[in-house]
């Protein structure tokens, strides 16, 4: 392991803001997380463990101690013999890009992941939010995680029931935060599975193509069909287009009880406004957050100096250029309030904020 000092965050993230890291290590191996904790309890000094930088905004003044950023890679190749019926086991070190693997699994033909295609990161932080995109989570897919246990100084297998997978949140960002190193994550995929065809964005693609939606889709053309919707949306990572200088949404689509529903209803009839029905939202209760950004006077393209909206996605904050975390935070702190006067819900951020 080679401690290096004082390296700056903000290229290892996807918005670009924010300081420099104290100490920062790349985690290779597993053997090494509990060499790099010891380092950090010797010292006094507050961990933070890095992968894709996706997620992230970094303060201005960085982060006091040790980042690690965790590098550990190896996708296992399933074997055939030991699969159960077409289920199919990946072990997947935590520092994989996450695209990576799921342009893997596409191409041996194991569904699951599929219309996760295209979300940047690694694959050590799928588990932490639960990641999830076109009626797809990875919770449906994850079989266990493996982790360095910081609390018990030992490796753990965590199986699913002990995650705590719900909407966008799990116990590694709740109950648990900061206190388990993500090492690696196995999926269980079907092998010859059908695509999943929940959304709505989907299910008009296809409909709209030479077949009519008559013949179901491969994983493969499924997998190119959510690329491509996400890069139409700017979210997909592609350099050089300040609208993916982002770290995707900013805000989670508010779970609103009967009472605030009710609420909500009244104020946009007294606008004259109604409000857009997703099945998907629906059943759960939720409403789109970006439905409501743009009712409280924030447009795509909105710009606020060098912090701004994405032109493609009304919840993608971005860095148009050299903006510091603060303007981030201060472009937040207005839209929150916007749309709290507005419709009286406050809006809860999504990615995570390191060093504040
Ligand atoms: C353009 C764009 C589009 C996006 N689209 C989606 C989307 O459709 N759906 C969605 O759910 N998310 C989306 N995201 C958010 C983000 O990609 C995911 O949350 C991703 O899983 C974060 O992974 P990461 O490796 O980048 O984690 P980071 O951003 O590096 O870290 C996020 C959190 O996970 C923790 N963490 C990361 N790795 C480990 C580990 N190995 N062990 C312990 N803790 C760890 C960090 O400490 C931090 O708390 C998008 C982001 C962008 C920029």
């Amino acid at each position: 392991m080679t401690m290096q000092e004082n390296v700056p965050l903000a290229p290892l993230t996807t918005l670009q803001v924010g300081g420099a890291a104290r100490y920062f290590v790349e985690l290779k191996r597993e053997d090494e997380a509990r060499e790099a904790a010891q380092f950090a309890k010797n010292r006094d000094l507050p961990l933070f463990m890095l992968g894709g930088g996706s997620n992230l905004v970094i303060a201005d003044s960085g982060w006091p101690g040790l980042v690690l950023k965790i590098a550990i890679g190896g996708i296992t190749t399933p074997n055939t013999t030991e699969a159960t019926g077409n289920a199919v086991l990946f072990s997947v070190g935590a520092g994989v890009n996450w695209d990576d693997f799921v342009a893997q699994a596409v191409v041996q033909n194991c569904a699951g992941v599929e219309c996760l295609s295209g979300i940047p990161g690694s694959v050590g932080g799928t588990p932490v939010q639960n990641v999830g995109a076109y009626g797809q989570e990875v919770a449906d897919t994850i079989e266990s995680v493996r982790a360095f246990d910081l609390k018990e100084d030992r490796i753990v297998v965590l199986p699913k029931p002990a995650c705590g997978f719900r909407y966008r949140s799990s116990i590694f960002n709740t109950t648990e935060r900061g206190r388990y190193i993500i090492l690696r994550v196995s999926y269980r995929l079907k092998r010859g599975g059908t695509p999943s065809l929940k959304y709505a964005d989907l299910q008009k693609h296809f409909a709209e193509g030479p077949a009519g939606g008559k013949t179901p889709p491969s994983l493969a053309e499924t997998r190119e069909a959510v690329r491509n919707i996400r890069r139409s949306k700017g979210m997909l990572i592609v350099p050089g287009d300040e609208d993916c200088r982002s770290a995707g949404s900013f805000f989670k689509n508010p779970v609103l009880s009967e009472e605030q529903f009710k609420d909500l209803a009244a104020r946009a009839a007294a606008k004259t406004l109604e409000i857009p029905s997703y099945p998907a939202l629906d059943a759960q209760h939720k409403v789109s957050a970006a439905w409501l950004v743009e009712h409280s006077g924030f447009s795509k393209g909105y710009a606020a100096g060098a912090a701004g909206i994405s032109h493609k996605h009304a919840l993608a904050l971005i860095n148009r250029g050299n903006a510091k975390a603060k303007d981030i935070v201060a472009l937040k702190d207005e839209i929150q309030n916007g749309v709290q006067e507005a419709w009286a819900i406050l809006l809860e951020p999504e990615p995570v904020f390191v060093g504040f």
